[in-house]
Parts: C-alpha cells; sequence; structure tokens
C-alpha cells in the first residue's frame, strides 16, 4: 500500500511525472497549489482582479473554476450554448448546477439567438466544426467580458492540449502561432488578457481532481470533435509520457523557457484594427465573425 507522502495515511493517487502518493485530501490541496503557483509563475493575474472563465462543462474547466474559487479569487464562469443537440443541454444544466453549488454568478449565451447553432453553420460552412466553433467561443468571450468589467479571461486548456498542439505547430514549423502559444497572451488591439492557469496540469490530474471533489461534469467529448488531429497527437504523447512519465511536462516547459524567448525577437505583428461592422479587434476590415454571419445571410437570401 502507497502511504500519502504528506500524511502517511492511504494514499488515494499516485502522480508518477511527479514521484508522488496522496491521501485525497492532500491531492486536492496539491492541485490548488499547483494551480496558485503557476498563475504567480506567469504573472497571469492578482487577488483584486475580476476573472471571467470560461466553462463548458467539461472536468477542465470546472475544475479550474473550483480551484479559483478555492484559492480566493473572484471568478465568474462563462458559458455558450453551441446549440449541439443533447451534448449542449446537459453541458448547460451541468454548469449550471455547479455554479449554484459554489455560489458564483454564471452567465450564459445562446449561439442560436446571436448567430445560429453549430451543427447549422456547419452546413453553410466548409471549415472544420472545430475552428468555426473556437472562433465564436473567442469571439463572445472578449465581446462579453470587455462589455461587463472583467480584466481577465481563463480557459480550462490543460498540458495535454498545450503539448498536442505545441507538437502540431512544431511539426508544421508554424512560427506565427508558436509565437503566441504562451499561457498568458496579453490585452492589446481590443483583445482582453487570455490566461491558462492550468497549462501545467495534465488531462489526468484534472480528471481526479473533478472526481475527488465531486464535481458532476459532462464526460463525452463534443460529438463534432471526433477525427480532430489534435487526439491523434494527445494519444501519440500519451503513450510517450507512458513510457516516460514527465516527457509532455518537458516538452512543453522547455519550449517555453528555452525557445519561446528566441521566437519573440523576431519582430513582424499582425495589424489589428476594430471591424467595420461590430468594432472587435481584426486583422481584416471585417472580423471573421461578421463575415461569417454576412455568408449566413447571403445564402439564407439564396434559398
Ligand atoms: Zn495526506
Ligand atoms: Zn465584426
Amino acid at each position: 500500500m502507497r502511504k500519502c507522502f504528506k500524511c502517511s495515511q492511504k494514499a488515494q493517487v499516485y502522480l508518477p511525472q511527479h514521484r508522488l502518493s496522496l491521501c485525497k485530501d492532500h491531492y486536492l490541496e496539491w492541485f490548488d497549489n499547483r494551480v496558485e503557483k503557476t498563475i504567480k509563475e506567469f504573472k497571469m493575474f492578482k487577488k483584486e482582479d475580476k476573472i471571467l472563465v470560461a466553462v463548458s462543462g467539461g472536468k477542465d474547466s470546472l475544475s479550474l473554476w473550483k480551484a479559483l474559487t478555492n484559492l480566493g479569487y473572484q471568478a465568474d464562469g462563462f458559458y455558450i450554448n453551441l446549440g449541439i443537440g443533447e451534448y449542449s443541454e446537459t453541458s448547460e444544466k451541468l454548469t449550471t448546477k455547479f455554479s449554484e453549488k459554489i455560489g458564483r454568478p454564471l452567465y450564459k449565451i445562446s449561439l442560436k439567438q446571436e448567430i445560429m447553432p453549430i451543427p447549422e453553420i456547419k452546413k453553410h460552412d466548409s471549415r472544420p466544426a472545430c475552428s468555426v466553433c473556437g472562433m465564436v467561443k473567442r469571439y463572445y468571450m472578449n465581446k462579453f467580458a470587455k462589455d461587463n468589467g472583467y480584466k481577465i479571461i481563463a480557459t480550462g486548456h490543460n498540458l495535454d492540449d498545450e503539448a498536442a498542439v505545441l507538437f502540431s505547430n512544431t511539426l508544421n514549423w508554424s512560427i506565427k502561432y508558436l509565437k503566441r502559444q504562451y499561457p498568458v497572451l496579453p490585452e492589446e488591439d481590443g483583445f482582453i488578457r487570455k490566461v491558462k492557469p492550468l497549462c501545467k496540469i495534465s488531462e489526468k490530474e484534472s480528471a481526479m481532481y473533478a472526481v475527488l471533489s465531486g464535481i458532476e461534469y459532462i464526460e463525452e467529448e463534443c460529438p463534432f470533435s471526433e477525427g480532430a488531429t489534435s487526439i491523434d497527437y494527445k494519444v501519440f504523447l500519451s503513450q510517450l509520457e507512458e513510457k516516460s512519465p514527465g516527457t509532455k511536462l518537458r516538452f512543453y516547459s522547455e519550449f517555453l523557457r528555452k525557445m519561446y524567448p528566441i521566437l519573440q525577437k523576431s519582430e513582424e505583428k499582425p495589424v489589428l484594427k476594430p471591424c467595420k461592422i461590430c468594432g472587435e479587434p481584426s486583422i481584416n476590415e471585417i472580423c471573421s465573425v461578421c463575415n461569417l454571419k454576412l455568408k449566413l445571410k447571403k445564402q439564407e437570401e439564396r434559398v
């Protein structure tokens, strides 16, 4: 029997990459501390900042919201109902229930009201659903935060997410994206500061946190994410991780430590200007969401 490193009770959790055995209470404490350390390491925000957490009903965003609340931050939730059938219904229900449980406000918007549900958009747009979805989420999140006086947007991206994106960007040598791959994106040109406090926490670790703290979360993945290449990269990286624990964390944190600073030296930044229609920042005259709306409107008129 493994014993907890802290209190010598029976351990419930073993973290191979940290060679650490912990009981339930000490695991929950470890997790909160690790989130706090990451916030400090990357100077993400301070105790007095108003934070908006992007919640989806999944383990990562709800665990993040819980940890921030435990740590004494003023974190409120923001949920976008994407209109993806039962998946969206269940995730909205669980998110709402969770917000009541921790006693923090949850703001909700519905894509059906703003544009149209993702499955409908998908019929009119040839891009993969995940990229349209990501674009729409980023847009409404930023707009809502600005309109309501939030200075920080926190998302539940975990180490597995970040390592998979890093791997993909490295395979393609997408310098443009590698240059922006940092757990803090500063506020600039109409964008609110965005942070990823779970960037050093693995998917398994956040799932264990959710389970051990009794969070009810939606377990199924979004039906549209099936077949995404990022899933293949995650599987591959997890195989490496199993053979040598710590690989993912090393891959990601050494990138941040050694490569990221070098990339910042090369100057060349896209110029952003306010979108002619809605005023949100954009590379083009009209931002991608307004562009999507125009396209959908044109197609509707044709029908
Ligand atoms: Zn213990
Ligand atoms: Zn616009």
